[in-house]
């Protein structure tokens, strides 16, 4: 007789909504197997008896085997006294203290598609097919465990058909929560209009050049043809968006090969279960319109990826606007109710369907650098997939940034990172904030002991995080230590750093607005090393907006003088003479060190951009004019050391600015900038290693989407034998500040 051995096995990870149980049921049944498996609201348990050495195999293969979608965290195994099972069952699931990890959407895998497009398959061109392996799931999850009842497709009863396949394990729609079909799912509908093929109308539609609000996963898309001028002229009039560039969505990897240069790598990230906005390198617009991106160099780029997507792009034939469904600084419209009346004014018609959607997510943005993917946007696909840091933490809430926030929610050595919320101008989007943090502290069962935020008064979140004042400790984070602390986290770094910190501005120890720092950091604490020289900001905020102020005060300032330039064309005589008098008395013009400005400044002096639209303008269109080649050339600068700070003075750079811009094209001018900043970062950093002995370098804050300025300092760095240290997992930008608040304001607060 044959010894039966038991085990009881806890799987932990992205493990439910994935198709695991029936992974495991299978697994079970190939190595002959008894027992049970089950979700609880923390992890996947099982029960398995049978001989020693397939449970061995069973355990191992658990591992190399897991479907496409599961992300295993790890596995816990320990004896259990066998009991004689007959089979092996998927049983009910279980709720128990604890928590578990949730999936986030996913595009629409390989087998539903071929059943989408096969006129044999009951589904055939059914727009909300979905399995295991695809569809949403964070978008449409009200509580955990996974199951139905507590998502969005809760009105829908399946049929007979789909609940057989549902309650069938070796079906690969076992337990798939949005499964539906067209006798009993969810319906699409062009609102006001009886049409047979709501999807071949909006087809027509498009092609005819009407704008289209399309409602996806996590909320609306603004559609409209991307080779027609006018359409793409009236979306930008009608959504009050400058110049900021639309995302497209094409068809299929050869169309966007058609017009974009595509590495391997961005190949990979484009085909990803995450299918995120790719930014990839014009090769030729062919036939898209100029106005999708304007002097930009790079499109933004998804593949479909929803069903809906799939069958629209087949029938349009041709590159899409896909841009978020909100006006300009607005988050992106959830129900139909919502958009039908948000949306009025700028959309023509409405593709609607009756899948409510639980969360606000958007598109989320990538470029590929050093063959991995940096976030810009972290959003659909990626959240709420949290961040492993390098150790415990007390359960803390950290508020975030005011452009561009996410919030962030700890739990043991797990960072949950909010999708994008928005900028945190309005009254909408404070909700959106405020929401979205009640429902991750339901979904991961958090409840906060500590409390982060920026050190800016006026920040929204800062004011959100005050409330707590009195109640839980309330950490407060300089900013440009946050971002830091959130590249040293993302990357597990647990010695000191040198860390590069480049932005736009962040609220300063002393009062000033700071933007170009070198710290020395580690968890318990920074020391600003380097930073560049105080220049003014007159007009404050309205400098951000109007560059010309920045140049106009830094050429005051540096030079008491204003020599006479092209761009001062732009400017009104009497506006030069209000900036003159507010730089010389102090009137409302703070002072500030940042990176941002600098590029803002230059960007102006060489008469390219001369009002901002979007954030970051100016300098993405510097960006964008320099050269291809490389070059070696830069403009001299200074580095002076006062109270142990070294000082990064700029007046030689401008002067050699100024002896360049009539003599020289604006392409290499913009070239040589870009290499003087990173020569100029180079050399402090390798100052403070002389004086610390740090050769390790973290670099974050908004510059380094940057890639030119990344590209070349990271080259130059490592080069110089520095181990740099760049984003992955979260954005460079203030979309990544939440994560270093957090992890400073947990182990602070404990
Ligand atoms: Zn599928
Ligand atoms: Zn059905
Ligand atoms: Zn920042």
């Amino acid at each position: 007789m044959k010894i039966l051995t038991g085990k009881r096995i806890r799987v932990f990870g992205v493990v439910q909504g994935v198709g695991f149980r029936p992974f495991i049921y299978r697994l079970a049944k190939e190595y002959n197997l008894k027992g049970w498996v089950l979700n609880t609201s923390s992890s996947v348990e099982i029960e398995v008896e049978g001989e020693k050495e397939s449970i061995e195999r069973f355990i191992s293969d658990i591992k190399r085997k897991a479907p496409p979608v599961a992300r295993i965290e790890r596995i816990e195994v320990e004896d259990s006294v066998p009991n004689n099972y007959r089979d092996f069952l998927i049983k009910e699931s279980k709720e128990e203290p604890g928590y578990q990890l949730i999936s986030p959407d996913i595009a629409v895998c390989e087998d539903c598609l071929r059943e989408l497009f096969d006129p044999r398959d009951r589904r055939y061109r059914y727009p909300f097919i979905n399995c295991t392996n695809c569809g949403p799931r964070f978008t449409i999850i009200k509580d955990i465990p996974y199951d139905r009842k507590n998502t969005t497709m809760d009105k829908f009863r399946m049929c007979k058909d789909c609940e057989e396949e549902y309650n069938d394990p070796l079906n690969r729609r076992f337990h798939a929560q949005p499964n539906a079909c067209p006798i009993c799912g969810p319906r699409l509908w062009i609102e006001g209009l009886k049409v047979e093929d709501p999807i071949e109308e909006t087809a027509r539609l498009l092609k005819e050049g009407f704008i289209v609000a399309i409602k996806g996963l996590g909320g609306f898309h603004l559609a409209c043809d991307a080779t027609n001028d006018n359409a793409v002229r009236l979306l930008r009039e009608r959504k009050k968006r400058g110049y900021k560039p639309f995302a497209l969505m094409m068809k299929d990897l050869n169309t966007i090969k058609m017009y974009c240069y595509v590495t391997p790598e961005e190949e990979k990230v484009l085909v990803s279960p995450q299918a995120p906005i790719v930014l990839l390198k014009i090769k030729d617009l062919g036939d898209i319109s100029r106005g999708v991106a304007p002097n930009n160099n790079y499109l933004g780029v998804m593949l479909p990826y929803t069903p809906v997507h799939h069958m629209l792009l087949r029938e349009v034939s041709k590159p899409l606007v896909m841009t978020s469904g909100n006006l300009s600084e607005e988050p992106i419209c959830q129900d139909s109710e919502e958009a039908l009346n948000r949306l009025k004014g700028i959309a023509d018609y409405f593709l609607l369907n009756d899948r409510d959607i639980y969360s606000r997510y958007d598109d989320s943005v990538v470029f590929v650098f050093d063959g991995k993917p940096q976030l810009i946007r972290r959003a659909r696909g990626y959240a709420p997939s949290p961040v492993k840091i390098p150790f415990k933490i007390k359960q803390t809430l950290a508020c975030g940034g005011e452009l561009k926030n996410t919030f962030c929610l700890t739990r043991d050595n797990y960072a949950f990172i909010s999708q994008h919320i928005g900028d945190l101008e309005n009254i909408e989007t404070l909700e959106h904030f405020i929401n979205t943090i009640e429902l991750y502290k339901r979904l991961f069962r958090i409840e906060p002991q500590v409390v982060a935020c920026d050190l800016h008064p006026d920040y929204l979140s800062t004011r959100y995080a005050l409330q707590f004042e009195g109640t839980l400790p309330v950490i407060r984070v300089q900013h440009h230590y946050a971002h830091i602390v959130s590249c040293m986290g993302e990357n597990s770094i647990t010695e000191p750093v040198i860390g590069i910190s480049l932005d736009g501005s962040g609220y300063g120890l002393d009062g000033n607005i700071w933007g170009g720092e070198v710290l020395i950091a580690d968890y318990d604490g920074f020391i600003r090393k380097a930073h560049l020289e105080y220049l003014p900001m007159p007009g404050g905020e309205l400098a951000i907006r109007r560059p010309y102020r920045l140049t106009i005060g830094y050429l005051f300032k540096l030079f008491g003088k204003i020599p006479d330039l092209p761009f001062l064309n732009a400017v009104p005589e009497e506006e030069i003479r209000i900036i003159k008098e507010q730089v010389e008395k102090g009137i409302n013009t703070p002072f500030t060190s940042s990176m941002g400005r600098l590029f803002d400044a230059v960007s102006s002096l060489l008469d390219i951009c001369q009002e901002a639209t979007y954030e970051g303008q100016p300098a993405v269109e510097l960006e964008m004019m320099g050269k291809d080649i490389e070059d070696d050339e830069y403009y001299s600068w200074e580095i002076e050391k006062e109270n142990g700070i070294f000082i990064l003075r700029v007046k030689k750079l401008f002067e050699g600015l100024l002896s360049d811009i009539d003599v020289l094209p604006v392409s290499i001018i913009s070239t040589k900038f870009h290499n003087t900043v990173a020569r100029m970062m180079l050399d402090v950093t390798l100052l403070i290693r002389e004086e610390t002995k740090i050769d390790k370098v973290a670099l974050s804050g908004g510059c380094f989407q940057n890639r030119r300025l990344l590209n070349r300092l990271v080259r130059l760095l490592r080069e110089k034998d520095f181990e740099v240290y760049t984003h992955n997992q979260v954005p460079c930008n203030d979309g990544g500040l939440s994560l270093g608040q957090a992890i400073i304001g947990g182990r602070a607060g404990s």
